[in-house]
Formats: C-alpha cells, structure tokens, sequence
C-alpha cells in the first residue's frame, strides 16, 4: 500500500473511532489502540508532511496559536429568540403565527442548551470555518480552536449538501466541568464560575491546544444554506444526524400547544439528569415553508419561541444601594449583596430598576432580600424576607441629586425613571454620547474604544462626538496606554468613519428612542438631514412605524440650537448626513402607497431581494392579506388560504416576473 493510502486509512479508522465514541456513546477499540494508532499517524503525518490535511484526526490535540480572532460576517445572520414563560405566552404566540399563515401548524420541541452559540460551514462535506455568534451579524473566527472539540466532525458522512451552515451550541457537561474545578483548586486557583462562561471562554483561548484540553462538546440544532432539499425542521435534525453531527436525541415533534407543554413539563422535572445545563425548551415551526413564510422581526425568528425554565432564587444581605447615570441621564439604582451563588454564577449585583420599585418592595439597607435569576445578565430583586429585618431599619431615601454632578434630579411625567437633567455637564452623559456614536452599529471607530473616549474627555480633549473630528495625533499620543501607532490608527479610524451612511449617523447622533430600525426608516423617508430638522411631529408621525414617542424626541433634539450647531459641524467635516447619490440612484418611488404580500417560492429571486426591491422603490412589505393589500406576489406552492382571502378580497395576484418588469 502506498504511504499516501497508509495515512488516509488510518484517518478514515480513527474517524470512525471518533464517531463512535463522541457521537454515539459506543467503543469499539480500547483507548490504549485508539492511542497508538494515532500516533502512528502522528509519525506519518511528520514524515511525510505532503500529504497534510487540514482536518486529520490528529489536530485534535491541538497546538496552533491564534492571536487575533479575525472578525467574520455571517452569510445568514444568528439570531436571538423570543422568550416565554407561561401557557398563556404560547398560545398568544399560536395566535399570532396562525394569522401570518396557512394550513395546520405542527412544533418541534428541542431543549435549549445553555453555552456558547457557535455556526459551523462546511464545503464538499469539510469542516471550513466555526464562528462565534457575536453580535448575532458578526462573529470571532474561532475554528482553530473548534476542530478540537471530539464532538465536531471535521469530515461528514453520507449524502450532505455541498454547502450549509450549521448551528449549534458548544456546552461544557457538569462532570467536565467539575473536573476541571477540581484540578485548578488543587493547584491553588480560583474555581471557574459556571460552566457556560467556560465554555465560551474556551472557544477564545489563544493556544488551541489548551482547548483541546477541556471536554466540550457541541450540540447542533440547525442547518441554514439554500437549496438544501429539506423541508422541515425534524427532517434537518435527522439528516444532521445521518452525517456525523452530535444532534440531541430528546427533541420531539407536538401537534399542539398543549402537547409541547407536556414537553416542557416533563423536562422541567428531568432536565437535572442530563449531563449539561439547559435553560428551557425552544419550540420551532416544524414546516421551513411555514417558516419561511413567518420570516423574522430584527431580533428574532417569528416561528421559533423560546420557554424559559423556572428561575432559581437564592437569598442574599443587601450592603448598599449605589446609582448608575446611563448615557441618557437616567438613573439606575444598584444593589450591592452579600456574594451568593445562584444558577451557578456568583452574584453579587442586582437590578433594583427605579424608585418606584424600591418603594414598592419597601427595599432597604441591611435588608434580607430573595434574588432571581431569569434570562437577564443581572439578577433582580424579587422581594424582601420581612422577618429578618431590623427593628430600627429606616425606609430607602431615594437619591435628589445626581451622583456624578450633584444637579437636582428630574421625574417626567408618566415615566419611572428619575434623570439628571444637565446635559452638557454630567460627565457619565458626555461620555456616554460619545461611547454611543462610535459603538459598532453606529460609526464604528477603529481603534477607539469607550475606555479611550473616557479618557479624552477626562483630559478634556473633546467634549463632543463632532470634537473627535478636531483631534490631533499630537494630542492623543501622550495619553496613558496609547502609542505613535495605536495614536495613528485612531485618526484614521476617525477619518474613515465619515464615509459611513446616513442612517448609521443618525443612530449614533444618541437621540432618544431613535434606535437602528427608526434611523433606518427616518433616513429612508427623508433622505437629507435637514429635512429630519424640519419635520414637525405631524409630519413625523405619519412616516410608517414612527409613533408619537419617537416624532416628540426627534423634534426636540433638532430644537436645540446647540445640537443643530453640532449637526452643523459634523456635515462641514465631510459626515454622511444624506442618503448617498448611488444609493439614491438604487432608489425609486414607482412603487410608493403600495403594499405588497409575497408569498411561496420564487425561482429567480429570494424573498429578501423581493422585499428590498420593494422597499428600495417606495413600496411597503407586509405579512398578512387585508384590504390594504395592493398586490399579492404569489410563488410556487402559494397557501391555498391565502389564495382563497386575496380572491374574495379582488386583490391582484402577480408573478415574480409581472412583479420584476414593474420595477424595471
Ligand atoms: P437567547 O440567547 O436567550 O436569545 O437565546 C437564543 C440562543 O439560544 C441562540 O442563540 C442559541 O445559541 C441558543 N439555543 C440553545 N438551544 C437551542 C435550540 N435548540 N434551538 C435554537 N437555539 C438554541
Ligand atoms: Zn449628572
């Protein structure tokens, strides 16, 4: 046999050991064979360096060193899931789902793992890249670091498609866990925390071999790609499955709302003799045409829901009550405990939301208090155990002046949180502009970070976001931790952010209530800021999805005359503050007062190009069929009921190609 067939065996055999004992629990060799067998191809593999494969059974061990986590795109966005905690939050969810579509509605239950969430790509049946889930558009490039978890198959089986994405969960099982904490207080360290934090720290340790060292293992839940053939959400399940990937055997279809509380119920109870943490249970759509059809909000899928398991609630002293002052100038009351452990993580902070709450609760210092610990970061307050308390105790005194400025603090009308009213000298606000207007969905600022801008404002170099524009490098290098070149990258950090859009500036201005979806649909509507300025709330409300809140907030801020001046300073330094003349030549209002609902398949374009092309022309987008509905943009396998409501409604169905040459 030659030696290139010798490697190839031996990895074809040792992959199969791998599958065997990391995906299905089974042995077929001791670990003594599994060890000497993989050494040899070690050997081999040293010998004869022109037969390398990047996805040998050897690199499982680890070894390559990754400085910089490069930042990847996802090519389908990651996105978060809707919670839930009652029977009542289900059926309130069939509800709205059975409007947006047709035909009986089938779930999958799944368990929702609780670790680091993780898309894996994979070409010809290879593992090509495994990224974190960052902010859900962008993620860290961490592949090294995954083909050394056992669980993940670095070569599939079987008849998978050419290329897909898979998602999944990297969870580190409690004895894992356990095992490590053991090793690191015996050699004298600080314990780990919980085990998801270790497991996403994991997947960020710059020598991969350390990586191997830890017992991860990753659970998959998802497969995304176009043209998969697969046409429902079990039927991916087992397909992944059938290719090598680790895919939990507890997920289970339901015909109603009612057969997935069973679900839930009974995990609820079981959960605890799984080997790694769960938090709940995600309840999906069964059928991806449904799903399709159902599509996403700008957070989350509208066919999938997650059920949060029951909080723990733990008992804690509470020290003292601090105050937080946000970028806004509102008011957030800390409270300080007594660390205690709960879900697994130490606490030592809690939410205590505003006065009102406080008063609520009659929370106090010295007080015994119970904490919960739901989906949040931060725990909260949930109430006070009254006989623990101390007889002399005194009822909490909100704060009256703001901490950080000692300006007397304001309560608008209908609002709960108390603010510090002094705009342009509360250092936390100032700071807290800036930090905002160079954050990354806003201008993102190479080489700026919040710490920086704290320190420029500290050393009174810029009191504005308009003020970055004036730095000098001059000025930024003798500041503590900066150098010629971290200096350098800065400027033209702050230099490159003027080439970013319209609608990211208007975000990262910092008006109130003007969040990424609104500045996107301000920009769209009016395209030049000065029109934004003279817009009154009359005219305001009436652009789509912009309420009486948001129109209030935007007239404000454009009646000082001091953000006008920043506004002002901004254009003169070369800010995007309109649409760019390319985007605006992509952009037309053929399509204006017209509503659109697509549905079915198409051929020649996806849905998402179909609703871009009819946002870009003036048109409107919408779920389900009304009288409102102008067009209906029917695909291949078009709902029969939908059909049936656009028919007795008289509203015109079109084609992809009728609906292509109006936009043409
Ligand atoms: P959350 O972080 O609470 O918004 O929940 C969304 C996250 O749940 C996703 O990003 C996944 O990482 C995770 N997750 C765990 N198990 C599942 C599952 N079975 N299906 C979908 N997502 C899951
Ligand atoms: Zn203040």
């Amino acid at each position: 046999m030659s030696i290139e067939n010798q490697i190839n065996e031996l990895r074809e055999e040792l992959r199969g050991h791998n599958y065997n004992y990391y995906i299905l629990d089974t042995t077929v060799i001791s670990d003594y064979e599994f060890d000497m067998k993989l050494k040899q191809l070690q050997e081999l593999e040293k010998k004869y360096p022109e037969f390398y494969d990047p996805n040998s059974p050897t690199l499982r061990v680890g070894g390559e060193i990754t400085k910089n986590f490069e930042t990847i795109v996802h090519e389908h966005r990651m996105y978060s899931l809707d919670n839930s905690y009652s029977r009542e939050d289900l059926l309130d969810w069939e509800k709205r789902i059975k409007k947006l579509v047709d035909g009986e509605i089938s779930y999958t239950c799944e368990l929702k793992y609780d670790g680091a969430s993780i898309s894996l790509t994979y070409e010809e049946g290879v593992l090509i890249r495994a990224v974190t889930r960052g902010d859900g558009i962008q993620g860290d490039n961490v592949t090294t670091n995954v083909k050394t978890i056992n669980s993940v198959p670095l070569k599939l089986k079987g008849d998978f498609p050419p290329k897909f994405d898979i998602r999944g969960e990297i969870v580190l099982p409690y004895d894992g866990f356990a095992k490590m904490n053991q090793e690191r207080i015996a050699a004298g360290e600080e314990p780990y925390a919980n085990p998801r934090n270790t497991a996403s720290g994991s997947l960020k340790l710059q020598d991969s071999s350390e990586t191997a060292k830890r017992p991860l293992d990753c659970l998959l839940y998802a497969i995304t790609g176009d043209k998969l053939g697969i046409t429902s959400q079990l039927e991916s399940l087992r397909k992944a499955r059938a290719w090598g990937f680790k895919v939990p055997i507890e997920s289970k279809s339901a015909n109603s709302i009612e057969e997935v509380l069973d679900f839930i119920a009974y995990w609820d109870e079981h959960r605890h003799n799984l080997p790694y943490e769960t938090d709940g249970v995600v309840i999906k759509v069964n059928d991806l045409q449904q799903q399709e059809e159902l599509g996403f909000t700008s957070k989350a899928p509208r066919w999938a829901m997650a059920y949060k398991f029951k909080a723990e609630q733990v008992s804690s002293i509470l020290h003292e009550i601090t105050y937080q002052v946000g970028r806004t100038g509102a008011i957030t009351p800390v409270a300080n405990l007594e660390p205690v452990l709960l879900a697994g993580t130490t606490v030592k902070r809690a939410s205590l939301h505003n006065a009102d709450q406080i008063e609520k609760l009659d929370i106090r210092v010295g007080d015994t208090v119970f904490v919960e610990k739901g989906g949040e970061i931060i725990p909260k307050i949930i109430a006070v155990d009254f006989q623990k308390r101390d007889l002399d105790s005194q009822p909490t005194q909100y704060i009256t002046q703001c901490p950080e400025c000692q300006t007397p603090l304001i309560r608008k009308e209908g609002e709960a949180q108390h603010y510090c009213p002094n705009y342009d000298g509360c250092p936390p606000q100032i700071i807290g502009r800036i930090q905002h207007y160079i954050s990354r969905k806003a201008m993102d600022i190479e080489g700026l970070g919040g710490e920086t801008v704290a320190l420029l404002v500290n050393e009174g170099l810029i009191v504005n976001y308009a003020d970055l524009y004036e730095l000098k490098k001059e000025q930024v290098v003798p500041l503590e931790r900066m150098a010629d070149k971290s200096a350098g990258n800065l400027i033209v950090g702050i230099e490159k952010s003027k080439e970013i859009p319209f609608e990211r500036v208007l975000f990262g201005l910092g008006i109130r209530y003007v969040g990424e979806t609104v500045a996107k649909k301000l920009a769209k509507h009016y395209k030049f800021i000065d029109a934004i300025i003279e817009a009154s709330e009359e005219e305001l409300v009436n652009v789509d999805e912009i309420g009486i809140k948001i129109a209030k907030s935007v007239v404000e801020f454009f009646s000082s005359e001091k953000n006008k001046a920043l506004i002002k300073r901004l254009q003169d330094y070369g800010v995007q503050l309109e649409v760019s003349a390319e985007k605006l030549a992509n952009q037309t209002d053929t399509l204006q007062g017209q509503v659109f609902v697509i549905s079915g398949v198409f051929e020649k374009v996806s849905r998402n190009e179909l609703k871009k092309m009819i946002e870009d022309n003036g048109g409107k987008v919408s779920s389900s069929i009304s009288s409102k509905t102008s067009f209906v943009i029917a695909g291949a396998n078009m709902g029969p009921s939908k059909l049936e409501k656009a028919k007795a409604l008289e509203i015109s169905i079109i084609n992809e190609d009728e609906f292509l040459s109006k936009v043409k």
